[in-house]
C-alpha cells in the first residue's frame, strides 16, 4: 500500500504474482472506506493481505467505484459483495446488468482468454440488484467527507465511467487515458473489443481535461503527472494504432494474419522508444493483437 494523497491509498494487486499490473484505489473517510476497482478476483488474496496490513478487514469496506466491468478492474465484485452484502457497487447504468447476471459479460471474455479463464481471473459471482448503484455520468457522489464527480467516458467501453476528487486533484479514469507505467513516461491506448469508439473517446478526453486534474490514476498503472502531455501522446498514438489497423483490413490474409503484422508494426513502433526489455512488459500489458480485433471492429461497424 502507498499513500498517494491524504486518505488515498494505491493499493498493487500483484496480478498473477507481477507487480504494477492493476492498481486498485482506497479512499477513506468519515465511515467510508471505498475502493476504485477491486480488480480480479485471483487478486483478492492480495488485497485481503494489503488491507490487513492497514488495519482493515473486507467486512469493513463500503463501497465499490467501478470505473467498468472488464474483469481485470470488477472481475471479484460479485465475491467481495457476498463476503460484504452491505457493500454498495457504483458502476455505468449499461453495466449494471451485466454484474447481476454476468453470463453475457464471461461469454465475451471467454472468446478472447478461451480456457485461460479461471487461471486468469478466478470467480466471477453475480452482484445482487439491490447492491448496484447505478450511474449516468453528471452525479457528485458525497463519499467520506470528498465530493467524488462522474462522468461517462466511453470508449475503451460503452459503459466506462470516470470519477474525480477535486480535494486530491486525482481522477480515476479506468483504461480511458491507456496504460502508463511508473518511471516511463510512454503512454499506450487499450483498445480490445468489443466496443472501441474513437470518436466517444476523444470526447471522454475532453471530459477529464475539463476536471483540470493534477494527476490521472490509469489502473495500469498508479497516478501520473504531466496529464496534458498524457492525453496528447494518447491521442497522437490511438490515431497512429488505428491507422496501423486500417492499414491491415486493406490487405489480403487472415485476421489472424493481420493481428500478427499489426502486432509487428506496434513491437518496431515501441523499440524505438523503448529498452528491450521494457518493450516485453509494455507489449504483456496492452496485448496489441486484442487491440487489433477492438480497432478491426470499430472500422467494420463504421463501414457497415
Ligand atoms: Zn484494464
Amino acid at each position: 500500500m502507498q499513500a498517494i494523497a491524504p486518505k488515498t491509498t494505491l493499493i498493487d494487486l500483484q496480478y498473477l504474482g507481477y507487480p504494477e499490473a492493476i492498481a486498485a484505489c482506497l479512499l477513506e473517510g468519515d465511515g467510508e472506506l471505498a475502493l476504485v476497482d477491486p480488480g480480479p478476483t485471483t487478486c483478492l488474496a492480495t488485497l485481503e493481505r494489503e488491507l490487513a496490513g492497514h488495519g482493515i478487514r473486507l467486512k469493513d469496506l463500503t463501497a465499490l467505484l467501478l470505473t467498468h466491468i472488464h474483469l481485470d478492474h470488477a472481475g471479484a465484485s460479485g465475491v467481495l459483495v457476498r463476503k460484504n452484502p452491505r457493500l454498495r457497487v457504483y458502476v455505468h447504468e449499461r453495466g449494471a446488468p451485466h454484474l447481476a447476471d454476468p453470463s453475457k459479460l464471461l461469454a465475451s471474455a471467454e472468446r478472447l482468454y478461451g480456457d485461460q479463464m479461471q487461471r486468469l481471473w478466478g470467480e466471477v459471482a453475480p452482484v445482487p440488484p439491490e447492491n448496484l448503484q447505478a450511474l449516468r455520468g453528471g452525479e457528485t457522489l458525497p463519499l467520506g467527507g470528498r465530493k467524488i464527480a462522474v462522468a461517462y467516458t466511453p470508449g475503451h467501453a460503452a459503459h466506462h465511467v470516470s470519477y474525480f476528487d477535486a480535494s486530491t486533484g486525482i481522477a480515476f479514469v479506468g483504461d480511458t487515458c491507456g496504460l502508463r507505467y511508473p518511471g516511463f513516461s510512454i503512454v499506450l491506448p487499450l483498445t480490445p473489443p468489443p466496443d472501441i469508439d474513437l470518436e466517444a473517446w476523444q470526447r471522454s478526453w475532453e471530459q477529464i481535461r475539463a476536471w483540470e486534474p493534477e494527476r490521472l490514476f490509469p489502473t495500469h498503472f498508479g497516478p501520473a503527472g504531466n496529464v496534458e502531455e498524457h492525453l496528447a501522446q494518447l491521442a497522437e498514438r490511438t490515431a497512429r494504432w488505428a491507422e496501423y489497423a486500417r492499414q491491415t483490413l486493406e490487405q489480403a490474409g487472415s485476421d489472424a494474419d493481420r493481428a500478427s503484422r499489426f502486432l509487428q508494426m506496434v513491437e518496431s513502433e515501441l523499440h524505438r522508444e523503448l529498452p528491450a526489455e521494457a518493450v516485453r512488459r509494455h507489449l504483456a500489458g496492452t496485448a496489441p493483437e486484442q487491440c487489433w480485433y477492438g480497432l478491426a471492429r470499430y472500422w467494420r461497424k463504421r463501414e457497415g
